[in-house]
C-alpha cells in the first residue's frame, strides 16, 4: 500500500481513542474541565451507563460565545500558551484535545455562557462535524451533553464491558473526584435517580463514608504531614482494617488522580510487618507538590505522573503514613456486644473516638448518598505518637487459660496473647540483632536432619545465605534433606527443625522482589513458630518478662502479621457495663 495522509476524521477517530477508551473517560474529561474552569458545582447525569448519555453540568467561567468553535477543535487550549508552561501546570487539562476528541466519537452539544454575557451560545458536533454557534438562553456556565457514545466506531462499542462494569467505573471516578475536591458540591444521577450528592461543604469522611460506607469511613485515620514543600494529607485504614486488594488505595497528586503508581507500594510498605501477608491497606492520599517537580504529560489519559526526584517523595509517603498509622495504631477496645449488651456504644467500632451518628451523617449503603450536615466527625484526639503507640506500664495479675496475661493498667485491664506478643518481642529483637549485622548463634549438641518436600528443599536452597546471616548454620544433607547445625540463641529450646520449616512455607507465594522485604517476612515466619504457644503454661518470671519485653518493643500492639497482641477493657466501659455510669 502507498503511503498517504489519513482522511481527517480517520485521524480524529485516532487521536480520540487515546483518550476516551470508554463512558468514564468522557465523564472524566469534562469533570476535570469543570474543575479547571472552578465549578463549584458539578451534575453529572447519566443513561445506560454512560452509552446513551453522558450529561455534566457546571457552574464555572463557562466559554464565550465567540470562543465556542474553537474549544471543539483539536490543540485548542486556554490553559497553555508555551512550551515552556508545560513544566508547571497547574490545571487538570492542557492538550486541548478533550472536546474535540469526544465530538469526533459522538454526538456531543455544549451549551455555555459566561458572566458577562447576557445571553449563551450553543455548538452541536457530530462525528466530529461541527454545527453552527447558535445564541440560546443559559445560566452562567457549562452543559456538556454527550449522546450515542461511539456510535461511528462499531469496534469501539464491542470492547466496553457490560453496563454495571462501565457504571462501576463511572461512580468510582466521580467519587474520588469528589474526595480531591471535598469543596465541590457533586451530583450523580440517572434519570430521576440521584446516586451520589456530596455537600460540597469540605468534609472528607463524609465523602469517604459514601465510598466506602460508615463503619469504614468512621475508623480510616486521618494522616496530615508535610516536608520540604511536599504536603500530605489523606486517609489510611488502621491495622485490622485491610482489603485483599490494593484497589481501594487511591492517589491525587495536585488534584489529579493518579493510579499505578510506585506511590501505592509506598503506603503499603509503611504496614509492613503490621498487616497480614495478602492483606493490603485502604487510603486515601493527597499530595500537592510544587507543579514544576512532576511531570504531568506522560500518560494520554493523563492518569500517570513522572516525579522529578522519586525516591524522595516515595520516601516522604512511607515515612508520613508510618509514623501516622504508629500514632494511632490503638489497643482494640472489647466490643460491648461480646459482653451481651447492645448499648448505644455498639457504634464502637474498636477506636477510641467514634463519629458523631444521630442522623448527621446519612448514608443508605445500596446507593451512594451523603447529605449535608453541620458538624464534622470527631477527631481522634491529638496525642503524642510516641506515648500513643506504647503500652502504659503494666501490672501483671496472672495467666488465664494458659493463653492470655492478664495485667491491670492506668486506665483498665488489659489482656494479652502470650503467642503473639512473644511473637513481636522475639521479631523486633531478631531484627535489631540483624540490623546490627550479629546475630548471636548456638551450636547445637546434636544437630536437627529434617526431611522436606522437593519443593520446599528448592526454596530452602535459594534462602541459604539469607539464614546465615540470621545466625541458622544449616547445610545439605542429602537429597532434599538438610541438618541444622545451629541456630540463633534467640531461640534456644525450641526445636530447630520447626524453624527450619517455618522459612520454607508460603515460600512459593509472590515474595517481595526487595531483599529487605524477604528478610522481613523471613524472620516474621520463623518468630511465629518459636514464639511460646497458646496452651503453653508461664511461670511468674516468664510473664514478667514478656510484659516487660513487650513494654519496650517499637510497635507492641500487633504481632508481626498484623494480629492484635492485647485488648483492653477500659475503666470507663467496665463502669458502663456494670451499670456505674451512664445508666438509664
Ligand atoms: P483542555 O482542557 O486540555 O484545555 P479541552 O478540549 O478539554 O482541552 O477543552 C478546550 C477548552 O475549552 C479549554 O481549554 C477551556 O478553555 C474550554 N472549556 C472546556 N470545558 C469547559 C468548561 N466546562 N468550562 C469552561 N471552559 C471550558
Ligand atoms: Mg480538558
Amino acid at each position: 500500500m502507498a503511503i498517504r495522509l489519513l482522511a481527517p476524521e480517520v485521524a480524529s477517530q485516532i487521536a480520540a481513542g487515546e483518550v476516551i477508551e470508554r463512558p468514564a473517560s468522557v465523564v472524566k474529561e469534562l469533570m476535570e474541565n469543570a474543575l479547571d474552569a472552578g465549578a463549584k458545582s458539578i451534575s453529572i447525569s447519566v443513561a445506560e451507563a454512560g452509552r446513551k448519555l453522558i450529561e455534566v453540568a457546571d457552574d464555572g467561567s463557562g466559554i464565550a460565545a465567540d470562543e465556542l468553535a474553537l474549544a471543539v477543535s483539536r490543540h485548542a487550549t486556554s490553559k497553555l500558551a508555551r512550551a515552556d508552561d508545560l513544566f508547571h501546570i497547574s490545571t487538570l487539562g492542557f492538550r486541548g484535545e478533550a472536546l474535540a476528541s469526544i465530538g469526533s466519537v459522538s454526538r456531543m452539544t455544549i451549551t455555555s455562557k459566561v458572566a458577562n454575557s447576557n445571553a449563551g451560545a450553543r455548538i452541536k458536533v457530530e462525528g466530529g462535524r461541527e454545527g453552527k454557534v447558535e445564541s440560546v438562553g443559559a445560566p452562567t456556565g457549562t452543559v456538556v451533553r454527550v449522546e450515542d457514545l461511539f456510535h461511528n466506531v462499531p469496534a469501539r462499542l464491542k470492547f466496553l464491558k457490560a453496563d454495571v462494569t462501565e457504571r462501576r467505573a463511572i461512580d468510582a471516578l466521580i467519587t474520588r473526584y469528589a474526595l480531591a475536591y471535598p469543596n465541590v458540591r457533586f451530583k450523580l444521577s440517572e434519570g430521576n435517580n440521584v446516586t451520589l450528592q456530596t455537600s460540597g461543604d469540605g468534609d472528607r469522611r463524609a465523602i469517604l463514608a459514601a465510598l466506602y460506607g460508615v463503619d469504614v469511613a468512621k475508623q480510616l485515620l486521618e494522616i496530615n504531614s508535610e516536608e520540604e514543600g511536599i504536603r500530605l494529607s489523606g486517609f489510611t485504614s488502621p491495622t485490622a482494617l485491610t482489603r485483599s486488594n490494593r484497589k481501594d488505595i487511591t492517589f491525587f497528586v495536585n488534584g489529579r488522580w493518579v493510579q499505578d503508581t510506585p506511590l501505592t507500594t509506598a503506603l503499603i510498605q509503611a504496614y509492613h510487618t503490621l498487616l497480614m501477608v495478602g492483606r493490603y491497606p485502604m487510603g486515601a492520599v493527597f499530595i500537592d507538590i510544587a507543579p514544576e517537580e512532576v511531570d504531568v504529560n506522560v500518560h494520554p489519559a493523563k492518569a500517570e505522573v513522572r516525579f522529578r526526584n522519586q525516591d524522595k517523595i516515595f520516601g516522604f509517603v512511607q515515612r508520613a503514613m508510618r509514623r501516622g498509622l504508629l500514632a494511632y495504631s490503638p489497643v482494640p477496645q472489647v466490643a460491648p456486644t461480646l459482653w451481651g449488651t447492645r448499648s448505644e456504644s455498639s457504634q464502637q467500632v474498636g477506636l477510641d473516638w467514634t463519629i458523631a451518628h444521630d442522623g448527621e451523617l446519612k448514608v443508605e449503603s445500596s446507593k451512594l448518598q451523603v447529605e449535608s450536615r453541620e458538624s464534622g466527625v470527631d477527631q481522634p484526639p491529638n496525642l503524642e505518637p510516641s506515648t500513643l503507640n506504647k503500652v502504659p506500664l503494666l501490672r501483671l495479675i496472672g495467666q488465664i487459660g494458659a493463653t492470655y496475661l492478664v495485667a491491670e493498667g492506668p486506665d483498665g485491664l488489659y489482656l494479652i496473647d502470650q503467642h503473639a506478643a512473644h511473637e513481636r518481642v522475639l521479631f523486633e529483637k531478631l531484627m535489631a540483632q540483624h540490623d546490627q549485622k550479629k546475630i548471636p548463634s548456638q551450636s547445637l549438641l546434636t544437630p536437627a536432619v529434617v526431611t522436606l518436600p522437593p519443593q520446599s528443599a528448592k526454596a530452602l536452597e535459594s534462602q541459604l545465605s539469607i539464614l546465615s546471616q540470621f545466625g541458622f548454620e544449616v547445610e545439605e544433607f542429602g537429597t532434599n534433606t538438610f541438618q541444622v547445625r545451629a541456630m540463633p540463641s534467640l531461640f534456644a529450646g525450641s526445636d530447630p527443625s520447626a524453624g527450619l520449616r517455618a522459612i520454607v512455607e508460603d515460600f512459593e507465594e509472590d515474595e517481595s522482589p526487595l531483599q529487605n522485604e524477604i528478610e522481613k517476612k523471613l524472620a516474621a515466619r520463623v518468630c511465629k513458630r518459636m514464639a511460646v504457644k497458646g496452651g503453653q503454661t508461664l511461670s511468674a518470671e516468664e510473664q514478667r518478662a514478656l510484659l516487660s519485653d513487650l513494654e519496650r518493643c517499637d510497635s507492641p500492639r500487633t504481632c508481626p502479621h498484623g494480629r492484635p497482641t492485647m485488648i483492653h477493657l477500659s475503666v470507663e466501659m467496665l463502669e458502663k457495663q456494670f451499670g456505674r455510669k451512664g445508666a438509664r
